[in-house]
């Protein structure tokens, strides 16, 4: 139910963590990747180890600010593999932190834009790109931030990620009519040089602290939360459309 033999997907943020796990699975599974980030030789490194397990991928790097990016990843789909099934939003980055009254407006801007925004625009091009194939899955990473716990310090990527959900149910009731499914994933602490853990100054207590935050009392592992998407993105979830689904080893419910 999980294959994804004979279909195209684009990645964004495959240079690193979730997305780098989640376009080894679907190559793994039998699709056709277009893998993006800024960095080019990260993507080239994914490229490699792709085709060596007999996998196709072809590597497009650009900022997902970027418009001419989002339908660049589109027309590399479709002149390279023919069409597009799948598309995996996943690049982001948690921006300036600070209490709102130290956070600074152009903080404030490059969070959404990296976040929410650049979502939005790869939608804008993959969605008409998938109804002409007639049918699709868009899956967004947005994160329990926001939605199920308010952190100090992180307004800006807060607001994001909840602005992705709300874009999320939105894209679902659009693209429902012709097959194309919309969902997001909501992360707990993953192991990914993102998180908060890997910081320069972050000693093994903040290890700990986020751990314990979880029910299951660690972080995921990137290949973990790319289960989930690969999930989403095939028939597997033929019913699932404008969910909001939590990943996240019961940081949500736990309270101890
Ligand atoms: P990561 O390893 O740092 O990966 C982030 C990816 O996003 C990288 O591939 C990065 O590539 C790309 N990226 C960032 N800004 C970009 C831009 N402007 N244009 C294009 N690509 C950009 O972190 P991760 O944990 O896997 O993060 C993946 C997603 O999960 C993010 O949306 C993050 O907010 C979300 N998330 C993470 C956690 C966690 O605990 N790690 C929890 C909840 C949600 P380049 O630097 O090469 O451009």
């Amino acid at each position: 139910m999980t294959s994804l033999t004979g279909k195209v997907a684009i990645v964004t943020g495959a240079s690193s963590g979730i997305g780098r796990a989640a376009a080894i699975l679907f190559a793994r599974q039998g699709a056709k990747v277009v893998i993006a980030a800024r960095r080019q030789a990260e993507l080239e490194v994914l490229v490699s180890e792709i085709a060596s397990t007999s996998g196709e991928a072809v590597a497009v790097a650009g900022d997902v600010r970027d418009e001419s990016h989002a339908s660049q990843l589109v027309a590399t789909a479709v002149d390279r593999f023919g069409g597009l099934d799948i598309a995996f939003n996943n690049a982001g980055s948690t921006g300036e932190m600070a209490p709102v009254a130290e956070l600074s407006a152009a903080g404030w801007r490059d969070t959404i834009e990296t976040n929410l925004t650049g979502a939005f625009l790869g939608a804008r091009h993959q969605m008409p790109a998938m109804v002409r194939r007639g049918g699709g899955s868009i899956i967004f990473t947005s994160s329990f931030v926001g939605h199920t716990a308010g952190m100090p310090g992180m307004a800006a990527y807060a607001a994001a990620k909840a602005g992705l959900i709300g874009l999320t149910q939105a894209l679902a009731v659009e693209g429902g009519a012709n097959g194309v499914r919309v969902n997001a994933i909501l992360p707990g602490g993953v192991d990914t040089p993102a998180s908060i853990t890997n910081a320069p100054d972050a000693g093994p207590e903040v290890k700990a602290f986020v751990e314990n935050l979880h029910a299951l009392k660690r972080m995921a592992r990137p290949d973990e939360i790319a289960r989930t998407v690969l999930h989403l993105a095939s028939d597997a979830s033929s019913f699932i459309t404008g969910a909001a689904i939590l990943v996240d080893g019961g940081l949500s419910i736990s309270r101890t």
